[in-house]
């Protein structure tokens, strides 16, 4: 084997997703939909499949025509600068490719990119993997208060900048964040705009998330902030956009200078992405775009759905006394589980950090899935943090309450 598939070849998915299937427990686990995503969508894909030979043929291998165009059009609105569909867009196999091609492109060896934690935990693999060096710089929770939101949780503007060297080539958010739920505040991307400015660094904003927001917060594109569209690459997901993860549709958008790169991995590794999804992405959008902000819209819908998901969810959990973070945006919550009094059983098992094996136990004796938290950190971080575990809200109200039955039953 090659030397890249060394250090990153345990997975947080592949294991507690196995784990969750082995028991049958009740999925708070995994991030997707355990329901269907809306019907125009869903029409629109069986449309494309009915449609003629050309939609079960290869199409443009930067992006099929007509989602590009809607993407272009789409996000070029609400951006507030024009985009070009051909050169400004690489559709790819979900925003995990769009991630891995950003980060082959545009990553050197020995270069230095900057994570911010808790983090998405590809970022980390894929730096490595493309010869880099992550370094981390955690968000914490203000002190001197009881912590109650993910609005809590901030940068030090100053130990953020102490992290810039030579070797920064690129810093990486994710807006509204996975694992928890904070969507930052324009000032705050501001101080990242202003050190990507004066560094002449990249950005990668992992944006999947983007529509999910909750109680007035609001999502900001750090590429709309003056001085950024040249050096932004905005990563979305049509699996999260619409419910649909299975279909692996997602797309990086960047000025052309950069985005010319990332297809260059991209021809030479997928060459492109499944012709029919791409076009029922395609209709998904050109409808989004005609009802945007209207009540019809699912981008109003789906966060609308999980507000009161978020609700049920975080309701139980303070019942039972795991405290939650309250998430401003996403689909997951954070719970602080150091109060909970259980004997894990486990004395030999001391490698693990205690969240790790706590979502075993519970898992395992309780049939409930969540994910532990620690997976979201570097490994000289994750035990300031391994007291969290994180639950995943976009599931069906029978879901939540078997999952709620479970841990009144428990506590
Ligand atoms: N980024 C974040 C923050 C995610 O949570 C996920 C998981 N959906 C991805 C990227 C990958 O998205 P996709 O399923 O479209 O590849
Ligand atoms: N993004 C999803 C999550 O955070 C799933 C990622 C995966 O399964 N690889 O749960």
């Amino acid at each position: 084997h090659s030397s890249r598939t060394e250090g990153v070849d345990k997975n947080v998915w592949v294991e507690f997703t196995q784990l969750a299937a082995d028991y049958k427990a009740v999925n708070l686990g995994q991030g997707f939909p355990d329901f269907s995503p809306p019907e125009f969508i869903r029409e629109a894909f069986c449309d494309a499949l009915k449609g003629g030979p050309a939609m079960h043929q290869y199409t443009r291998a930067f992006g099929h025509p007509p989602l590009v165009k809607i993407l272009a059009k789409f996000f070029g609105r609400i951006v507030g600068h024009e985009i070009d569909p051909l050169e400004d867009i690489l559709v790819t196999v979900g925003a995990y490719q769009a991630l891995f091609c950003a980060f082959q492109a545009l990553i050197d060896e020995e270069d230095e990119v900057i994570i911010v934690e808790p983090f998405f935990d590809c970022y980390q693999p894929m730096v490595v993997m493309a010869g880099g060096k992550p370094v981390y710089i955690p968000l914490r929770p203000r002190e001197g208060r009881a912590v109650l939101s993910s609005g809590d949780w901030v940068l030090s503007p100053e130990e953020l900048a102490s992290k810039v060297t030579p070797r920064t080539k690129a810093i990486v958010i994710n807006t509204p964040n996975n694992p928890l739920g904070k969507v930052y505040k324009l000032e705050e991307l501001q101080m990242i705009a202003d050190l990507c400015i004066k560094h002449d660094l990249l950005c990668f904003s992992d944006e999947v998330y983007e529509w999910l927001t909750y109680d007035g917060a609001k999502h900001v594109k750090i590429a709309s902030l003056p001085g950024m569209r040249e050096r932004t690459i905005t990563v979305g997901s049509a699996g999260k956009s619409f419910s649909a993860t299975g279909w692996k549709v997602g797309w990086a958008i960047g000025s052309r200078d950069v985005i010319k790169h990332l297809k260059i991995i991209h021809q030479n590794s997928i060459y492109h992405c499944a012709t029919a999804a791409q076009e029922a992405v395609a209709r998904g959008f050109e409808r989004e775009y005609e009802v945007f902000g209207a009540p019809d819209s699912y981008f109003q819908q789906l966060p609308a759905m999980l507000h009161n998901k978020r609700q049920k969810l975080a309701t139980c959990l303070q019942s039972v006394g795991l405290n939650p973070i309250m998430p401003e945006g996403g689909y997951f919550m954070i719970a602080d589980i150091s109060s909970v009094k259980v004997d894990l059983n486990d004395e030999s098992n001391k490698v693990e950090s205690r969240d790790f094996r706590f979502v075993k136990w519970l898992i395992k004796e309780k049939g409930l899935a969540t994910i532990p938290v620690s997976a979201f950190y570097s490994p000289e971080h994750g035990k300031e943090f391994d007291k969290y575990i994180r639950f995943c809200f976009v599931k069906e109200d029978s879901t939540l309450k078997a999952a709620e039955d479970i841990l009144k039953k428990w506590s």
